[in-house]
């Protein structure tokens, strides 16, 4: 096997830090190759996605200097889930695997050797896993941590701190494209590829240079996506919270109707009572059943592969 290696980085205004990114990936890729893991042939294929600044200008200059570094420029910013799928289905065909990670290299590149290593050892997915959070600042620790357990929670299963560092073989990437859903959370769907999975740990470094592309709001609406876009879960829950309320009115009913005969109410103040608590219940539970339709109809409309086959055992030419 040839072990085409793509590295795909979605870049938005990464003009401060793209320069140092590609000397010190310029240097694991020499190595990787001298060590004979992967081909002559493999290469570092950054995405931009829409930048405003000079990033594109840089790649195209980094592609003229050194084949070993591709551009893929998209029309528009598209979010870095969009633009990262846009690398790795561009890519696809051409590689036999593929590591994605951010431009700023806060993911340690070190940990590219033992994802190879692994993958040459017949893993098709490698999850890069963060092992500490110590130069993230407490908030962005805390709400990131929190981040995943809510998500969890939601029904959103993830790999704990693993952002989108990951080494995928050719198959798992067959396997992505299959799914053809338009709202994208790739940390939720590639464990829903299948095949033999691993992780590797790593210590998460600081940005060098730059920005942040992700604040708060941006993480939010990440969260946000990724729950609605893998689980109906939210819906089960109006729908509990409904069956619970309209309990609870028996409750009340029960309740009022002690009072009612102790003499302790006004005139229809029981009927008041128990009418808000049952219709309230009732129109709460409603709502959730025809949201477990649309939560069904939404899966539907996904159309992802219910299968994906790893082996077919069969003698050719039989019968
Ligand atoms: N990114 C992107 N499009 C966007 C926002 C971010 O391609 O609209 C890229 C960005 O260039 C970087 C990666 O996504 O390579 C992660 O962004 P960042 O490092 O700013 O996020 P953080 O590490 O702070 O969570
Ligand atoms: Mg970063």
């Amino acid at each position: 096997m040839e072990n085409r290696l793509y590295v795909v980085i979605p870049c938005y205004n990464e003009e401060a830090v793209l320069p140092e990114t590609a000397k010190r990936l310029k240097a694991k890729m020499t190595s990787l190759i001298a060590d004979g893991k992967i081909s002559t042939t493999s290469r570092v294929a950054f995405v931009n996605d829409g930048s405003k600044d000079r990033t594109w200008e840089l790649i195209e200059h980094l592609h003229g200097e050194d084949p070993l570094f591709s551009g893929i420029n998209l029309s528009r910013n598209r979010g870095h889930q969009n633009a990262l799928l846009a690398g790795l289905m561009t890519v696809k065909d051409r590689a036999d695997v593929v590591i994605s990670m951010d431009a700023d290299l806060q993911d340690d590149i070190n940990a590219m050797d033992e994802m190879i290593d692994k993958y040459l050892s017949g893993i098709d997915i490698v999850y890069g896993v963060r092992s500490r959070r110590t130069t993230d600042t407490f908030f962005k620790r805390v709400t990131a941590e929190s981040f995943y357990k809510i998500m969890d929670k939601m029904g959103a299963k993830t790999v704990f701190n693993h952002a989108d560092y990951r080494l995928m073989s050719k198959r798992a990437l067959q396997g992505l494209a299959g799914f053809t859903e338009v709202n994208l959370f790739l940390r939720g769907i590639v464990p829903l590829i299948g095949y033999k999975s691993d992780v590797v740990y790593y210590e998460r470094g600081e940005r060098f240079a730059g920005e942040s592309k992700y604040p708060l709001s941006k993480m939010l609406a990440f969260a946000v996506e990724g729950v609605t876009s893998l689980s109906i879960h939210p819906i089960r829950l109006i729908t509990g919270l409904g069956f619970f309320i309209f309990l609870m009115s028996i409750v009340i009913l029960i309740y009022s109707f002690i009072r009612h005969y102790i003499g302790e109410t006004i005139q229809g103040w029981t009927t008041l009572m128990v009418s808000i608590w049952a219709i309230g219940g009732l129109i709460l539970l409603a709502l959730g059943v025809v949201g477990e339709y649309v939560g069904k109809i939404y899966l539907e409309t996904k159309g992802r592969p219910r299968f994906i086959i790893e082996q077919f055992l069969d003698e050719p030419g039989n019968g």
